[in-house]
């Protein structure tokens, strides 16, 4: 690997802000179970609790509405888990499921988990060229029988392509059927305004290593009247939904991280807009064909992340690229990190009606914190010599003879 690299992955993960290591480090030397009655104990549930606090006013919820977790994956698990078993122990006719199609496999693999095991009936909900549901589809799936919907899912921004979607809309349209919602938001929060009440979600995943906080500790925002089974048993922790001791130096670490996020939102989102622009044109314009997916608007950072760029490379294979491109220095992904290695097409790019061939030939660039304008540029640098080799590996691969 070169000595100095440019990281251009932060929808995987981000670095930490220092300002978060330095309270989870500083955590790290005081002992203390935030469940127990002694001082020590006393200090660590002070400090859950007001890293709750700080959380909640960042997302517009409310202190107790914050189950800690240990990330995103658990977080949707426990959401749609949780209230498919808990909707459906109180009515038997609510075994549907309403899932996006773009959905993170956190999500994906859920819903086929209880459809496989649990005898979930799975409605996907179709999106357009861009990636986005529309509220109509929500409907008309709904009212093929309404009294049967235990749950409807739709994450607030994809990780793939970085499409927004109308969570607003989408939850009023289930209300209007007393029909819980609950919205994956782990890609949005830091990039686009998150707010959980104004919303009017019933449930909402966050996870800690997107917004500058540690790995291994998110939280499942859920509303006071929302029933859920829990998937962990023990202690009781979190409202009794989530056992287990809380990892409390984490947690002061994402309180912290998030409390950055949200305050410096606006100048964030600003910015990172700015560079995502220089990368798309750049990329566009550098001769190869090279085509952005999703809804992308020069200057938007409403209806796209502000930091996701996401891109086609004809005649090329994803993976190709992204290895030559280390190889090069510069690090990004071919979609979302879970599938890293698995040599198949996104199926977010199937679902918005891509062909097989040209999915295949996919580059997400994502941008955070951390990345500048010359991180843009080294980028732009590395792509043609990258391009062309990979371009030359598929030729090779395709006239192939077989033995
Ligand atoms: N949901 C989305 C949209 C994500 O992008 C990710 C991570 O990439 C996850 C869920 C999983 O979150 P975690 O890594 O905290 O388990």
């Amino acid at each position: 690997m070169p000595d100095s690299f440019v990281y251009l992955d932060h929808g995987a993960t981000t670095p930490m802000l220092p300002e978060a290591i330095e309270a989870m480090t500083a955590q790290m030397a005081t002992v203390g179970n935030a469940s127990s009655l002694h001082t020590s104990g006393r200090l660590g549930r002070r400090v859950v609790e007001e890293s709750r606090e700080t959380i909640a006013q960042a997302m517009g919820a409310r202190p107790s509405e914050v189950l800690f977790t240990s990330g995103g994956t658990e977080s949707d698990n426990l959401a749609i888990k949780g209230t498919f078993w808990a909707r459906r122990d109180a009515d038997p006719r609510r075994v549907r499921l309403l899932v996006s199609t773009v959905e993170h496999h956190a999500v994906i693999d859920c819903v086929d988990f209880l459809e496989a095991h649990e005898g979930a009936k799975v409605t996907w909900l179709e999106v357009d060229r861009v990636g986005r549901v529309h509220p109509e589809t929500v409907r008309a799936a709904i009212e093929t029988d309404p009294d049967s919907v235990a749950l409807v899912s739709v994450m607030w921004a994809n990780n793939e392509v970085g499409t927004v979607q109308q969570i607003a809309e989408i939850v009023s349209v289930a209300h209007e059927f007393a029909i819980p919602v609950h919205s994956d938001a782990v890609q949005a929060v830091g990039q686009v305004e998150v707010d959980f009440a104004g919303s009017g979600l019933d449930l909402m995943s966050i996870s800690g290593h997107k917004v500058g906080g540690p790995q291994g500790v998110g939280a499942l925002l859920a509303r006071r009247d929302a029933t859920l089974v829990p998937l962990i048993h023990g202690g009781g922790q979190e409202r009794q939904v989530r056992s287990g001791t809380l990892d409390v130096p984490a947690i002061r670490g994402y309180a912290v991280a998030m409390r950055h996020a949200t305050d410096n939102l606006a100048a964030a989102a600003e910015r990172l807009v700015t560079l995502r622009d220089r990368l798309i044109r750049g990329a566009q314009d550098g001769g190869f064909g090279i085509q952005v997916t999703g809804d992308w608007e020069p200057g938007d950072g409403i209806r796209r992340l502000p930091g996701n760029a996401h891109l086609l490379v004809p005649g090329c294979d994803g993976d190709s690229l992204l290895y030559l491109l280390d190889a090069a220095g510069v690090q990004c992904s071919t979609g979302s990190a879970c599938q890293a290695g698995v040599p198949q097409p996104s199926h977010v790019l199937l679902a918005m009606g891509m062909p097989e061939q040209q999915a295949r030939g996919a580059l997400r660039l994502t941008l955070g914190h951390t990345s500048t304008a010359a991180d843009v540029d080294a980028f732009l640098a590395a792509l043609p010599a990258a391009v062309e080799r990979a371009q030359r590996a598929q030729v090779a691969a395709s006239t192939k003879q077989p033995s």
